[in-house]
């Protein structure tokens, strides 16, 4: 514990909660509500601060943000990007083949990870109704991690918490994939938690960015959460980004004959010479391509 200007007690710790100017603080002693002292921070969950015990007040003041090693952001309002949690270790797409998944979903996760510098796992959930073996044998060998789950039957759901030793990681993917009832097996009330952090954040205006971390059940991992997070869908801004994001177009850019090859018309693009040999599948390409327009320095080029 250091002491701040003011000569208060100050400490860290990690945020657990947070809409808007409030949010809540879990330390050694328990959790606190916290509001933030200052217009201009935005604590989000993940994050660690740095706060005091203010004496009058029930509410512990946060002062300050630490750096963050990553945000997790989405496409808001007017397509402006909004953080919803920081330092993220883990991102977990669940699909499965009832819905039927989207490659294009699938590239547009494991592109965005990639820029957080974030690990993805691909989960193939409802196991216990078809093994799908094609699509994660095709991630697989591009040397993504995956594994098959079932909320139904239980497997995979201790394989989750493993990957989650000591880090904190979310469960993105389309509707009806079963995010919510593997988030259940992993942490048993997190419907309930999420329900009260609406009804506070309501308040607040903050329904859209509020977001939480839960302690996992089992393990000392901590799941993100908020409905905000189950569907969100994130924001890659440059074209540079979704390059970067798919390690194989990357890998085959450095053969190209411009250094700045879009892979789109070119001569001399290796990207497109390895799609014509089959060496990169049609769908990655695709799913590059149009994660490509839909940045805004694309939208600005003639
Ligand atoms: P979410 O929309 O991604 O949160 O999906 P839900 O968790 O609400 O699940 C959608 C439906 O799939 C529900 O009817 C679940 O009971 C069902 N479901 C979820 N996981 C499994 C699973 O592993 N196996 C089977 N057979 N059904 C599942
Ligand atoms: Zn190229």
């Amino acid at each position: 514990m250091t002491k701040n200007q003011d000569n208060k007690a100050e400490s860290t710790a990690l945020v657990v909660a947070g809409y808007g100017r409030r949010g809540k603080i879990h330390t050694s002693e328990g959790d606190y509500p916290f509001l933030c002292k200052g217009r201009r921070i935005r604590p989000v969950c993940g994050d660690i601060v740095t706060w005091t015990k203010n004496e009058q007040e029930k509410d512990a003041v946060v002062d300050a943000v630490n750096p963050r090693q990553n945000e997790l952001q989405r496409s808001g309002h007017r397509g402006k990007p909004e953080v919803l949690a920081a330092n993220v270790d883990m991102i977990f797409i669940i699909i499965a083949t009832q819905p039927k998944y989207d490659p294009f979903l699938i590239d547009r996760y494991l592109a965005a990870a990639g820029n957080m510098d974030c690990e993805a796992v691909i989960v193939l959930n409802k196991c216990d109704l078809s093994n799908g073996e094609n699509i994660l044998g095709e991630y697989s060998a591009l040397g993504y991690r995956t594994l098959k789950a079932s909320a139904k039957s239980g497997t995979g759901v201790d394989a989750i918490e493993e990957l989650l030793h000591n880090k904190s990681g979310l469960l993105v993917g389309q509707s009806g994939v079963g995010k919510s009832s593997l988030i259940n097996a992993l942490v048993p009330d997190a419907d309930a938690a999420v329900a009260e952090i609406s009804e506070a954040s309501l308040e607040g205006k903050h329904t859209t960015t509020a977001s939480m971390m839960h302690p996992l059940k089992q393990g000392d991992g901590w799941l993100i959460d908020s409905p905000g997070v189950r569907d969100f869908l994130p924001y890659i801004g440059d074209t540079r980004s979704v390059q970067a994001g798919f390690i194989e177009i990357a890998r085959a850019a450095e053969q190209c004959r411009f250094a700045n090859c879009q892979h789109l018309r070119e001569p001399g693009c290796a990207v497109k010479e390895q799609v014509e040999s089959g060496d990169i599948s049609q769908h990655r390409y695709d799913s590059y391509k149009r994660l490509y327009h839909m940045t805004d320095d694309a939208k600005l080029k003639p």
